[in-house]
C-alpha cells in the first residue's frame, strides 16, 4: 500500500492518523534516506498521540526519547550506533516494552535486535522537491489496523 504526501504538513497528517489508531505496544519502523521525511512522519505521530511536537528533533543526538501523551511515545533513532551488537549491548528496546508506540528510524542499522512485529514503512523522495512517497507493510505479527487506519 502506498501514499505520497506534497509537503511536511501532509506528512505530519499522515502520521496523526496512524497515531489516532494507536492501541498502545505498536512498533513503527521508518526506512529511508536523510531527508526523506521520518522525523517528520514521527512528528506527526507525537501530534496525534497528544504529545509536543516541538520535542521531537531532527537531526537527533539520542538514540531514545520517550514523550508522554495519551500513549508515551518512544522514538528511537538508530542512525548514530556503530553496529546491532552496540544495540544489543544497550538494550534499548528492553526499556520500550510498555504501553506506548514504538517509532523507530533506521531500524535496519540494528538488524535482529530490533522488533520484527511492526508496521514498516519506507519513505522515497520526489519527484516533485517537496512530494515524499510512502510504502507501508506489515512484517512478522505486524498491526494490521493501523493499515486500514490510512485506507489499506
Ligand atoms: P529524515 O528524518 O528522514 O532524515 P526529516 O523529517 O528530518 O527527514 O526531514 C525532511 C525534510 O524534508 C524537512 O526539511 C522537510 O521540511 C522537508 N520536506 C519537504 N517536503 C516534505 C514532505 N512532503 N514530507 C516530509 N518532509 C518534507
Ligand atoms: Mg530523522
Amino acid at each position: 500500500m502506498t501514499r505520497r504526501t506534497a509537503s511536511p504538513e501532509e506528512t505530519e497528517a499522515l502520521g496523526e492518523a496512524l497515531a489516532a489508531a494507536c492501541r498502545g505496544g505498536e512498533v513503527i519502523r521508518l526506512s529511508g534516506d536523510l531527508g526523506a521525511g521520518k522525523t517528520c512522519l514521527s512528528r506527526g505521530i507525537a501530534r496525534g498521540l497528544g504529545a509536543d511536537p516541538a520535542q521531537v528533533a531532527s537531526p537527533t543526538f539520542t538514540l531514545l526519547n520517550i514523550y508522554p501523551g495519551r500513549l508515551p511515545m518512544y522514538h528511537v533513532d538508530l542512525y548514530r550506533i556503530e553496529s546491532p551488537a552496540e544495540l544489543a549491548r544497550l538494550d534499548l528496546f528492553e526499556e520500550v516494552e510498555g504501553p506506548g508506540v514504538t517509532v523507530v528510524e533506521w531500524p535496519d542499522l540494528g538488524g535482529e535486535h530490533t522488533p520484527a512485529d511492526a508496521l514498516c514503512v519506507s519513505l522515497s523522495h520526489g519527484p516533485g522537491e517537496a512530494e515524499r512517497g510512502f510504502a507501508f507493510s506489515l512484517s512478522g505479527n505486524g498491526p494490521e489496523y493501523l493499515l486500514s487506519a490510512i485506507g489499506g
